[in-house]
């Protein structure tokens, strides 16, 4: 095993479908190499799935050395010690990189369309089909308010706007930014460009408790 953790290939490149990479560890079906770009289960976002080898990959979480740890459908076809060759779920991924771009913006503009009345009570949980947050509400919610989020985010998302993920110096912390918003500490995978994202909606969710809203996005297709 080496001390270093999985190297990242989904922070370097968001985009990467494909890679090499050696077998560490085999312990039955899980398996940790020296590189992935399987995106593991974590900080609200689903983990990616797809293939090692001829072994289809079910689940990919962190283990406690932040090494990533692929869990295949069954005990691996290989040994540690051999290269394999990885592909993730591309169609998946990518609705997921723009859901949880779209997210971000979301985030903010609910604070700034209902102000104070409204506030963050979780953080987002997504996988390929939905973005779902709750928030505090101080009223009862304002549907037509609800729109003109919608209506701004569609906006935003089409004029093309850079997004920005980069990892802070103590190589730790992920970033995401987004002009006229300001950075998010955030570890999962994004579009590099808002109109890569499409057009949105956003609706209300089941209601997750008194004084609390499910604000829902999902991609329009
Ligand atoms: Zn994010």
């Amino acid at each position: 095993m080496s001390a270093i953790p999985t190297k990242r290939l989904f922070w370097e490149d968001p985009y990467l479908k494909e890679f090499d990479a050696a077998a560490l560890k085999v312990e039955g079906s899980r398996v940790v190499l020296d590189q992935t770009c399987f995106y593991p289960r974590g900080g609200g976002q689903t983990a990616d799935l797809g293939q090692i080898q001829e072994a289809r990959v079910v689940d990919v979480e962190k283990n406690e050395a932040l090494d990533i740890v692929h869990i295949l459908e069954r005990d691996a076809p290989f040994k540690a010690g051999e290269n394999v060759h990885g592909v993730v779920d591309w169609s998946r991924r990518y609705r997921i990189m723009r859901l949880h771009s779209a997210a971000h913006i979301v985030y903010y503009l609910m604070q700034q369309v209902y102000g104070e009345d409204c506030k963050p009570a979780s953080s987002g949980l997504l996988d390929d089909q939905k973005e779902r947050a709750d928030y505090w509400f101080t009223d009862k919610l304002d549907r037509e308010k609800l729109k003109q989020v919608e209506m701004e985010a569609n906006r935003i998302i089409a004029e093309g706007r850079a997004i920005a993920t980069w990892t802070d110096q103590d190589g730790e912390s992920r970033f995401w930014k987004m002009e006229p918003f300001p950075a998010m500490a955030c570890a999962g995978t994004h579009v590099r460009n808002s109109n890569e994202i499409g057009k949105i909606q956003v609706e209300r969710g089941k209601k997750p408790g008194k004084g609390r809203e499910r604000i829902e996005i999902s991609l329009g297709e």
